[in-house]
């Protein structure tokens, strides 16, 4: 028996055609990709070293600049989802044994908690339960108590479609000489957010929620602050692959002549969230964010026609890309979600984490963000509503 033969046979796919069949994504993410980023995504791979790539990159961080509102030098894309820009701004801002507190409300809260956790901090929790927020005095409190060098905030919880007002979040955390961190993965493009101006320290998303990128990279920036505190840290970051040292020199942040390759970025992905910055920037970020609020209301509004109860109560409060609702008694949520699945080609998905059970979430968002797609996903609840009643035992 000769040590190189094959014994396991090739898998009976390869004979099969790749099958992505359409779906309108109308979760909580990723959404459908429109054209323009499809096509940017399938072009030519060039080297993650070319000088036409660090063009592209440069286009980028241009892009996030204006998406994010900030000036920041230090802003670039992560190779890697949401989740990897949340590990990024953990690992490098906080230093094992250091404090860190952490704002639940929702799935993203207790995420964030469990990666500073495992990471060495130690983590203090303001808690609510899903769609419920935070007042600055009750964060201010907790501020001064636990005297933590960083705190954690959801703009956009998409577990519960809620958004969280930040103003005057970051001035009180800057009092208690603490960096404000704020997740906007859901939120960016669909509800205002300025990180300048509302002094965040460390904002992220990710390219596949209203930015109708692939998944796969995500946006993050950093303020001077942030810079102060991560670049002069006595322990080296946790890990190599998130370590902004590196990240930034990549990244052409750092002011060295000469990029040295640390690893190789998504090409194609970052080709997509060019052209998807592109599209953000040319629509502009105003008209973006009215656009998202007169879908969601023409939207709440149909659902209320329904007879739905949205879950959040408050208007204001209200998440323009991702709305909740209660789950209408008599009804199996799982047996909606698949009716309409099957029946009607969307998704719409159910709650997650902690709000699993509780809700249902459908996000109209960019690209599918549009009154034609609010109406046909109307028109497809009222169908389930009608087809899916559970009989009475
Ligand atoms: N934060 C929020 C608010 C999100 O909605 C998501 C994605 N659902 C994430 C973080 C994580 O992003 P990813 O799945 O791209 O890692």
């Amino acid at each position: 028996r000769g040590m190189s033969s094959v014994t396991i046979p090739p898998p009976a796919f390869c004979h099969r055609p790749l099958e992505a069949p359409f779906r309108y994504l109308f979760g909580p993410g990723p959404s459908n990709v429109p054209p323009r980023v499809l096509a940017a995504g399938g072009r030519p791979i060039i080297g993650h070293m070319h000088s036409e790539m660090f063009g592209i990159m440069n286009d980028i961080k241009k892009g996030i600049q204006y998406a994010f509102q900030t000036s920041n030098n230090m802003t670039l894309a992560m190779s890697g989802s949401g989740h990897t820009a949340m590990e990024c701004a953990l690992f490098n801002i906080v230093e094992p044994g250091e404090s860190v507190l952490v704002a639940i409300n929702g799935i993203w809260g207790e995420r964030v908690a469990e990666i500073a956790e495992r990471m060495g901090a130690k983590v203090h929790t303001l808690v609510k339960t899903p769609g419920g927020h935070f007042t600055n005095a009750e964060i201010e409190q907790a501020l001064a108590k636990h005297k933590p060098v960083l705190f954690f905030l959801t703009h956009g919880e998409s577990s519960a479609g809620l958004v969280h007002p930040v103003d005057g979040i970051g001035d009180i955390c800057h009092k208690y000489n603490c960096l404000l961190l704020v997740d906007s993965v859901a939120s960016l493009g669909a509800a205002p957010l300025l990180m300048d101006q509302q002094n965040i320290d460390i904002l992220y998303t990710g390219s596949q929620k209203a930015l109708n990128a692939p998944p796969g990279t995500a946006p993050i920036s950093f303020s001077e602050r942030a810079c102060h505190k991560m670049f002069n840290r006595k322990t080296k970051p946790v890990s190599y692959l998130l370590d902004m040292t590196n990240l930034s020199n990549y990244w052409g942040n750092d002011g060295k002549p000469e990029r040295i390759y640390h690893h190789t970025g998504p090409v194609s992905g970052f080709f997509a969230l060019r052209e998807s910055l592109a599209i953000l920037a040319e629509t502009g970020l105003e008209n973006s964010w009215k656009h998202h609020t007169e879908v969601a209301e023409y939207f709440w509004k149909g659902l209320e026609d329904l007879g739905l109860k949205l879950f959040i109560k408050d208007k204001d409060l209200r998440l323009p890309s991702v709305t909740t609702i209660a789950i209408p008694e008599g009804y199996n949520w799982k047996e909606l979600l698949a009716y309409i699945m099957k029946h009607h080609r969307i998704e719409f998905t159910g709650g997650l984490g902690p709000s699993v059970g509780m809700l249902l979430r459908i996000g109209l968002m960019g690209y599918n963000c549009n009154k034609a797609n609010a109406a046909m996903a109307l028109a497809a609840l009222e169908d389930a509503l009608k087809q899916c009643r559970m009989s009475k035992a």
